[in-house]
C-alpha cells in the first residue's frame, strides 16, 4: 500500500496576513505541480484567506473548527465558513487546545464528522504527557484518544483522514521522540485502527509523527514504515527552515 506522504507546518497564534503571503509566496516559488508528497501549512483563521488566495500547490488548513453549523458560538469558526473560502484540511485535537480548551474526544469525533461531511480532511492529534509516557501508558492513551475521536466515523472516512501522533513532551520543546519510539507508537496508532476497523482502512490511513521536527531530524522520521509525514510547529514558521524540510522529504 503506498501512501502519499503529506508535511503540515502549524502555525498556531503567529502570523499576520502580510508574513503569511511572504511565506506563501516564498514557498511557493519552490513547488511544483508534480511533487511526490503533499506539503501544506495551518494557519490561524485571520490569515487563511490570504493563504488560499496565494496558495497554488500548498494545502491550506485550518487550525481548529466548531462541530455546529451556525448559532450563539461567540467566537467559534464553523465548517461552512471554512469551507467557503476553500479550505481543505483542518486540525482537530491538538494538545494545546486539549490542554487550555478542554477539547474532548467526544468534540473531536463531531468536528471530524462535521468536516467529512464538508469534504474537509480531518488531521486528527493524539499523543500522551510526559508523565504518561514515563508510567508505561502511552499504548492505552493512544488507543482511548483513537476509540473516541473516531466514534461514529465509517472505515472510508477515516481512510481518508490524517493522524498525527504528537508526544506532548516532544511539542515545543526540542526533545524530539527518537526514530523507535516515534514508529512503534504510529505502528500501534495503525494496529489500533485496524482493530476499530480493518486492515484496508489501516492501510489507507496516513500517520503523521509530530514533536520537534526540524531540517536536520525528518529524514529519521520518513524512513520509517509507519510514518506518512509530519505535523511541524517551529520549524513551519521560517520560509527556509521549512524549505529545507520539503527538500529533505524530496
Ligand atoms: C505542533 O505544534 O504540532 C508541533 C509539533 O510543534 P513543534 O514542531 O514546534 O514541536
Amino acid at each position: 500500500m503506498s501512501r502519499k506522504p503529506i508535511i503540515v507546518g502549524n502555525w498556531k497564534m503567529n502570523k499576520l496576513q502580510k508574513d503569511a503571503v511572504e511565506f506563501m509566496q516564498g514557498v511557493e516559488a519552490h513547488l511544483t505541480g508534480d511533487e511526490a508528497a503533499d506539503f501544506g501549512i495551518a494557519a490561524p483563521f485571520t490569515c487563511l484567506n490570504a493563504c488560499v488566495a496565494n496558495a497554488k500547490h500548498l494545502i491550506v488548513a485550518a487550525e481548529n473548527c466548531n462541530a455546529k453549523d451556525s448559532g450563539a458560538y461567540t467566537g467559534e469558526v464553523s465548517v461552512p465558513m471554512l469551507e467557503e473560502i476553500g479550505i481543505t484540511y483542518c486540525i482537530i485535537g491538538h494538545s494545546e487546545r486539549r490542554t487550555y480548551y478542554a477539547e474532548t474526544n467526544e468534540a473531536c469525533a463531531a468536528k471530524a464528522k462535521r468536516l467529512f461531511a464538508s469534504n474537509i480532511v480531518p488531521i486528527l492529534c493524539i499523543g500522551e504527557t510526559e508523565a504518561q509516557y514515563d508510567a508505561g501508558e502511552t499504548a492505552a492513551v493512544l488507543k482511548e484518544e483513537l476509540k473516541g475521536s473516531l466514534e461514529g466515523l465509517s472505515a472510508d472516512e477515516v481512510s481518508r483522514m490524517v493522524i498525527a501522533y504528537e508526544p506532548i513532551w516532544a511539542i515545543g520543546t526540542g526533545k524530539s521522540a527518537d526514530q523507535t519510539i516515534a514508529q512503534d507508537c504510529c505502528a500501534l496508532v495503525r494496529k489500533t485502527v485496524e482493530e476499530l476497523y480493518d486492515a484496508d482502512t489501516a492501510a489507507k490511513v496516513r500517520i503523521q509523527y509530530g514533536g520537534s521536527v526540524k531540517p536536520t531530524n525528518i529524514k529519521e522520521y520518513m524512513a520509517c514504515a509507519d510514518i506518512d509525514g509530519a505535523l511541524i510547529g517551529g520549524a513551519s514558521l521560517k520560509v527556509d527552515s521549512f524549505l529545507e524540510i520539503i527538500d529533505a522529504v524530496r
